[in-house]
């Protein structure tokens, strides 16, 4: 199947809204696929270049893709921007430079036109481009795929690239669309989608086999699976109403998440996002190698920073670790890491996700040896469940997690079989200094804020983070004109202000920063209100952020200035 035919019905899925016709014409190009041909036509549809489980990378920077457009297109930079700046979209600005430099690219006229199998072994050879000289290598793939490209075909190339197709058609209509395509219940798709952790690979199950292969189809170690997700909760009341009275509580590690598979000897871990990070965590391999009692099993945990104290370290810190693969063993002494067990999804051959949370549990504490659970209790006593949480944060963690005692493992649902439970911090009110014009929907408006905080002693504004979050469209249309009405001088796509405007500002936690002159960043900072109430003046000082970001290492450790440096 040519791969022109794809792009036209991406364009057919862009220029509607309506579901029942996008998943129509998607079902209709799924039966008239090869069978090689339906999972890489399904990852491409969803904007990717491999099945979801699959961890090999493009690893291409736009800085690549956009010199192999430069020259074949004869387009300098300006000429591009300023195409984007119109459409917001850098797929449709590709498309729109290959049109208006046609002449350039008389050859593209001459070649073969691509296939899909065709483009797919060129992103295999693109991920594989490792080592000396890749980014060479990537760039003469990249170029071999653009030079036979008509312009609509360089709009989907880009976008599959990049990872984002914003053609509307995401993974749930996928699922109704194979569903139709090879007339298999939708039920049986989405559940076989969560066992093998993707798409692409099921509507192939299902075009050669049918809904009887489908419904055999199980986990697979060393394959991640989605993980389960919690709906926020204000008070403990909350969760215990809703599960009828009687809860699990469990302290909320303030980590990063871990999928754990263990086949015999061999373990493999996997983050929160589903990428394997392994590598990074040698001291928890070892761990689970000794203490796990079982052959095969799916495992999920937390992993906390544990400081020279044995205080959990603020999250910054445990990142670090993942993004450092080369130099372990001098991470391993500076940022020992504990894991803390909570939920086991597969054991022996046995899938336990349909069991109650109080199977689960059992069925982990079984197994996990000497590997500590996150402490638990279980109450229908409200007051009982707040002095577990005040515990809970004098320790150093984040609050509670409540899970109903009979519900299951639900992958990659935010239900409300899990609810997390935060200690709330109070927001702080800070000035908006600069603000940035968004991508895509929102290229037209200042909708990226930079927020600071007034220093008492010499009246300047330190930036402490940025944001996008919290915002409505309409809030944002008002503010970008009243932003602009205070300009003061615009560098880039930056405009900075006169700061005049007070916004409530949520936030997680205050790290420590490198990157901005006062020391400090706001973690997960989104705008709550727009003050039109507060002055200047009354916003908060830096002098009040610092005393907060103090006060967060009575309960939690701190790295040594020495060590942080070496981060
Ligand atoms: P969220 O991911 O926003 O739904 O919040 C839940 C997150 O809390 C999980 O992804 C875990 O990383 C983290 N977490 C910390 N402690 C626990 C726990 N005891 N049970 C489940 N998740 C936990």
């Amino acid at each position: 199947m040519l791969f022109q035919s794809l792009t036209e019905l991406c364009e057919k899925l862009s220029a509607t809204t309506k579901r029942n016709q996008m998943t129509e014409n998607v079902a209709d190009f799924l039966k008239i696929l090869d069978n090689e041909e339906v999972e890489p036509a399904v990852s491409m549809l969803l904007g990717r270049a491999f099945p979801k489980w699959d961890q090999r990378t493009l690893d291409v920077s736009w800085a690549t893709i956009s010199n192999v457009i430069e020259r074949l297109t004869k387009t300098d930079w300006k000429e591009f921007s300023a195409t984007f700046k119109k459409t917001g979209d850098v797929g449709s600005a590709t498309q729109a430079v290959f049109e208006v430099n046609k002449v350039h690219r008389q050859a593209a006229l001459f070649e073969e036109p691509l296939t899909i199998s065709e483009v797919r072994k060129v992103l295999e050879a693109i991920a594989e481009a490792t080592g000396q000289g890749a980014r060479e290598r990537k760039e003469r793939y990249i170029e071999s795929l653009f030079g036979r490209a008509n312009p609509v075909e360089a709009k989907y190339l880009v976008k599959i690239l990049i990872g984002e197709m914003r053609t509307g058609f995401h993974e749930g209509l996928m699922e109704l669309a194979v569903s139709k395509a090879f007339s298999v219940p939708l039920k049986t798709v989405q559940k076989a989608t969560m066992y093998t952790g993707d798409i692409g690979e099921v509507a192939i199950i299902c075009k050669k086999q049918g809904a009887q292969g489908v419904s055999n189809l199980s986990f697979t170690i060393f394959r991640p699976i989605k993980p389960m997700l919690a709906k926020m909760a204000e008070t403990l009341d909350e969760p215990l109403r809703e599960y009828g009275g009687k809860a699990a509580f469990e302290y909320k590690l303030d980590g990063a998440r871990i999928q754990i598979h263990k086949l015999n000897s061999e373990v493999r871990i996997f983050s929160r996002r589903l990428t394997d990070v392994t590598r990074s965590l040698p001291e928890v391999v070892r761990q689970v190698r000794q203490e796990i009692a079982v052959d095969k099993a799916i495992l999920e945990g937390e992993v906390i920073a544990l400081g020279q104290d044995g205080n959990p370290l603020p999250f910054q810190h445990l990142m670090r670790r993942f993004r450092r693969v080369h130099d372990i063993n001098t991470m391993l002494m500076e940022v020992p890491v504990k894991l803390f067990l909570f939920d086991a999804l597969h054991v022996n051959g046995e899938n336990l996700i349909d069991f109650p949370y109080l199977a689960r549990r059992q069925k982990l504490k079984e197994i996990s040896g000497n590997i500590p659970l996150t402490e638990q209790i279980i109450t229908d006593d409200v007051d009982q469940a707040k002095q577990f949480m005040r515990k809970a944060v004098d320790q150093g963690h984040e609050g509670l997690m409540a899970k109903r005692l009979d519900g299951p493992y639900t992958p990659g649902i935010r239900g409300k079989h899990w609810f997390k439970i935060k200690e709330i911090l109070e927001p702080l009110d800070l000035v908006i200094v600069a603000a940035e014009y968004g991508y895509g929907r929102r290229h037209k408006w200042l909708s990226d804020y930079h927020l600071a905080a007034r220093d008492e002693e010499s009246g300047s504004f330190y930036m402490l983070g940025k944001t996008f979050k919290g915002l409505t469209d309409e809030e944002m249309e008002d503010m970008t004109q009243r932003l602009l009405e205070i300009a003061v001088r615009q560098e880039g796509h930056v405009v900075f202000v006169k700061p005049s405007i007070v916004v409530e500002v949520a936030y997680n936690e205050i790290q420590e920063s490198q990157t901005y002159e006062c020391g400090m960043a706001l973690r997960f900072a989104r705008i709550t209100r727009i003050r039109e109430d507060k002055s200047l003046d009354e916003a908060d000082t830096i002098q009040r952020v610092r005393q907060i970001y103090e006060k967060q290492f009575e309960k939690k450790s701190r790295l040594n200035r020495q060590q942080y440096r070496e981060g």
